[in-house]
């Protein structure tokens, strides 16, 4: 199969109502409480109980569902995004719209399971009104949520989907353009800042440069990676009941 024909396989139906339309909200966002720090949750279901129940930005006040994750909790791999719009708000649950179906063709371009081979979050897990960017407060907000997500499930791999997201979880504020494709170390694991797949929602071309095209690189060196750190995580567990055993 030849790279043009691999990237048809995510690429999405365009139509004009996919196109995002995202505007930034003038309005400035109210201080948040002070966030408790060095929160630890036994599990996710705690966590996610006091998410749903969180009322510490001024999302808060205008969310449907406070979304959370989806996926594999044991999942090597965690793609993260910038926040939840209109269809994730709606469903409870992260990239489920137009470019959540992209994102998880993109992933099964590679013979990555969305469902078994990652794990999907958000920085902030209450829309932003208008789809605007999360402000700093309330990334600020929600990080320790995000922190503790990335501890409990304990990636190897992250993902990290658009300049918000890069600057949320690094500090790294240079266009997504520049890194993307970038292997990382973040905390002790490997992070790859990659395209946002709103943005390749709103550029069709496949050309050799075009955004679907860089995609189509980024995710097979991604698989690549996860094939390797797979193999030797499985050799180390053989080592582990060799061990035993003897
Ligand atoms: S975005 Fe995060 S911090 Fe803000 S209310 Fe929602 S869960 Fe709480």
């Amino acid at each position: 199969m030849t790279d043009a024909e691999q990237i048809s396989l995510f690429d999405l139906d365009p139509s004009p109502k996919a196109k995002q339309t995202a505007k930034q909200s003038s309005k400035a966002a109210k201080p948040a409480p002070p966030v408790p720090v060095g929160v630890t949750y036994a599990d996710l279901d705690a966590l996610k109980a006091d998410a749903i129940a969180c009322q510490k930005c001024p999302l808060a006040a205008t969310r449907t569902n406070v979304v959370v994750e989806r996926g594999n909790r044991q999942a090597l791999i965690a793609i993260i995004g910038e926040g939840p719009g209109q269809n994730e708000d709606e469903t409870g649950l992260p990239f489920v719209g137009k470019a959540g179906q992209l994102l998880d063709k993109i992933l099964q371009s590679v013979d990555l399971d969305p469902e078994k081979d990652v794990y999907i979050c958000n920085v902030v897990k209450c829309r932003p009104p208008n789809n605007r960017v999360p402000e700093d407060i309330e990334m600020a907000a929600c990080k320790p949520y995000l922190l503790e997500q990335i501890r409990l499930i304990d990636p190897k791999i992250i993902l990290l989907t658009g300049a918000t997201a890069v600057k949320a979880v690094t500090g790294d504020k240079r266009g997504i353009t520049k890194i993307r494709g970038e292997w990382g170390e973040w905390e002790g694991r490997l992070i790859m800042p990659i395209l946002h797949p709103a943005y390749l929602l709103r550029n069709a071309s496949r050309e050799k440069g075009s955004p679907k095209w860089l995609m189509w690189q980024d995710i097979q060196t991604v698989k690549a990676k996860y094939l390797e750190i797979k193999s030797q995580l499985q050799g180390q567990d053989n080592i582990e009941e060799d061990e035993e055993e003897f």
